[in-house]
C-alpha cells in the first residue's frame, strides 16, 4: 500500500518522500487510518518498526487546522526517556518542514527558563518525560486542559521504571474527550490494565510477535568466570577477536558498571563513551553523537538509557552481563540486525546466570548457541582471579582448541527452536550445563592471537593507551604540575 492511500495531507507526504520513504511500514499502514479518523489506538510494536512515524506522521495531518494558545499545548507525547523524547522532536522536524508547528521538549537536564519560554509562545506539540512535566505543571507553568491527543509512548518501560504512578496523574490532566495513542513493546498484565483505563474503544494494531528476536542476528553465548575483571577480559578478547565489526553497544545491568567498563575498555585503548541514567543530558547527548558519528565506535549503555535509540546500523551488541528481565534482551538485541541488516549479538554468560537465560530462551522460543563451549567447558578455578600475565593462553586458549572440530551443524551455530514464546516457569529447570550445544569455531580469532593483538584500528582511541591491566594506575612519584597548583576556595559571607 503507497503513503498516499493513508489519507495524509499533501505537506506530509512531501515531507515523507523526502525523507525518501516509498511504503509505510506495517506498523504505520495498520496506524495512521485510525489516527486521522480519531479513533484510540493501542499499538503493540518496538523501536525500529516505524511506530514513531506512525504517530507523528497523522498527527502533523491533524495539527495543520487550528491553533495554539500560550501555555495550553495542543497534543501531549510522553516518553520514558529523554534521549526517546529527543528523537520523537528529530522525528517532528524531520516530517514537519512544510510545518509552522511549535514543538516543545520537556525533558530533565536543561534549564527551565528555556522551555518555560517555549511554553509561554503556545506549543502544537510537547514532548515531555513525565517527571519534568510535572514539574511545570506543579509551577504553574503548564495547562492540560487544551489537550486533543495523547501519546504514551513505550508504556511497557514506564512501568520498568515507575513512571505509572506519574502517568496516571498527568492522564487526571488532560481532557476525558481527548484521543489517546498508545504504544508498548510487551503487553504484561499491568499495561492491559493501563490501556483499559486509558483507552476508549481502541483500535489494536500489532505488528511482529512481542519477543521475536530478527533473524538477521547472529545470537552467541560466551561462557565467561564471573569476576568483573574477568569478564573485561574476555569481552576485550571477543572485540578484538569479532569479524565484520563496525560499531557496536555494550550493554551492562547496572550504571555502575558501565561507567567502570567504559573507563577499562579506554585504558586498553578502545575508543568508547557511556551511556547511563546519571548522565547529565548534555554528557548523553555528547555520547549519542560521537558514537552516531563513528567517532567512538563503542557504546557502553545501561537498558534505560539506551532503550528505543535509533542508531541505524549497528553491527555488534554484546551483553556484558545477561539482562534479568528477558524482555531486556530482545530490546538489547534489537539494536543490531535492523532493517534486514545482519547483526551479532554476544552475550558474556558466567555459572551465576543460569536462570535469567533461561527465561530469555523460553521468551525467545529457542536455544542460543555457544560460541566456544558451554559452562561445563570452564575450568573450576576461571571464577578465581585470573593471571594478569599477557602469556596465558592457558584457560581460553585451551577451551578453544578443545571445541574446535565440532560437527558441521554445530559450527554453524543453527539454534533449535523449543517453544513458540510461551514462557517457561522460574523454578522449571533446563538441563543447560550439561547439555554440550553448538560452537561457531569461526567467529572470532585464535584466542592466543587476539590476547596479544590491539583492538582494531578504527576501534582505537587517540592518544589513550595506558598499560594492561584493570588495577588503577597512580602517578608514580610524578605529580603534574596542574594538581600541585592551589585550590581556589570560595570565603563563606
Ligand atoms: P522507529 O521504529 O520509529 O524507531 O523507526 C525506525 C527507523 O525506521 C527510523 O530510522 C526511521 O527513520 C525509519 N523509518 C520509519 N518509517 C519508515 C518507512 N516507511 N520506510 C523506511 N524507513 C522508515
Amino acid at each position: 500500500m503507497p503513503f498516499t492511500d493513508l489519507g495524509l495531507s499533501d505537506k506530509v507526504l512531501q515531507a515523507v518522500s523526502a525523507a525518501g520513504y516509498t511504503e509505510p511500514t506495517p506498523i504505520q499502514a495498520q496506524a495512521i487510518p485510525h489516527v486521522l479518523a480519531r479513533r484510540d489506538v493501542l499499538g503493540i510494536a518496538q523501536t525500529g518498526t516505524g511506530k514513531t512515524a506512525a504517530f507523528t506522521l497523522p498527527m502533523l495531518t491533524l495539527l495543520e487546522s487550528g491553533r495554539a494558545r500560550a501555555r495550553m499545548p495542543r497534543t501531549l507525547i510522553l516518553e520514558p526517556t529523554r534521549e526517546l523524547a529527543a528523537q520523537v522532536e528529530e522525528n517532528f522536524e524531520r516530517y514537519g518542514t512544510n510545518h509552522k508547528l511549535n514543538v516543545a521538549l520537556i525533558i530533565g537536564g536543561v534549564s527551565f527558563a528555556d522551555q518555560d519560554a517555549k511554553l509561554t509562545r503556545g506549543t502544537d506539540v510537547l514532548i515531555a518525560t513525565p517527571g519534568r512535566l510535572l514539574d511545570h505543571f506543579e509551577r504553574g507553568k503548564l495547562l492540560l486542559t487544551g489537550v486533543e491527543l495523547l501519546v504514551i509512548d513505550e508504556a511497557d518501560r514506564m512501568l520498568d521504571m515507575g513512571f505509572i504512578p506519574d502517568i496516571e496523574r498527568i492522564v487526571k490532566m488532560v481532557p476525558f474527550t481527548r484521543q489517546t495513542l498508545f504504544f508498548s513493546a510487551t503487553m504484561p498484565p499491568e499495561i492491559e490494565r493501563l490501556a483499559d483505563m486509558f483507552l476508549h474503544n481502541p483500535e489494536r494494531v500489532e505488528v511482529a510477535r512481542p519477543a521475536s528476536t530478527a533473524e538477521t542476528i547472529v545470537q552467541r553465548l560466551v561462557a565467561t568466570g564471573s569476576e568483573g575483571h574477568t569478564k573485561r577480559e574476555r569481552l576485550r578478547r571477543l572485540i578484538r577477536g569479532a569479524e565484520e565489526l563496525k560499531n557496536g553497544i555494550i550493554f551492562c545491568n547496572r550504571k555502575r558498571d558501565v561507567a567502570q567498563l567504559q573507563k577499562s575498555l579506554v585504558s586498553h585503548g578502545f575508543a568508547a563513551a557511556a551511556l547511563h541514567g546519571d548522565m547529565d543530558q548534555r554528557a548523553r547527548m555528547a555520547a549519542l553523537d560521537a558514537f552516531r558519528s563513528g567517532e567512538m565506535p563503542l557504546l557502553v549503555a545501561s537498558d534505560v538509557a539506551a532503550r528505543g535509540l535509533d542508531i541505524p546500523a549497528v553491527s555488534h551488541v554484546f551483553n556484558f552481563d545477561v539482562p534479568h528481565h528477558p524482555e531486556d534482551y530482545v530490546h538489547r538485541i534489537g539494536r543490531t540486525g535492523r532493517a534486514g541488516r545482519a547483526g551479532h549479538a554476544f552475550t558474556l554468560v558466567s555459572r551465576s546466570d543460569g536462570r535469567s537465560l533461561q527465561a530469555i530462551e523460553a521468551l525467545i522460543g529457542q536455544q542460543i548457541a555457544w560460541m566456544d563451549g558451554d559452562l561445563a567447558s570452564l575450568p573450576e578455578e576461571s571464577d578465581e582471579a585470573e593471571p594478569r600475565s599477557r602469556h596465558r593462553g592457558g584457560r581460553s586458549g585451551g577451551t578453544e582448541r578443545r571445541t574446535r572440530g565440532k560437527g558441521a551443524g554445530e559450527a554453524r551455530g543453527e539454534s533449535r527452536p523449543r517453544r513458540s514464546g510461551g514462557q517457561r516457569e522460574r523454578g522449571e529447570s533446563a538441563p543447560r550445563a550439561q547439555e554440550s550445544r553448538t560452537h561457531e569455531p569461526r567467529v572470532h580469532e585464535p584466542a592466543a592471537r587476539v590476547a596479544e593483538a590491539s583492538p582494531p584500528r578504527e576501534m582505537r582511541a587517540k592518544e589513550r593507551r595506558e598499560p594492561e591491566g584493570d588495577t588503577p594506575i597512580g602517578l608514580g612519584s610524578h605529580v603534574p604540575a596542574f594538581l600541585l597548583r592551589p585550590a581556589p576556595v570560595k570565603k563563606e559571607r
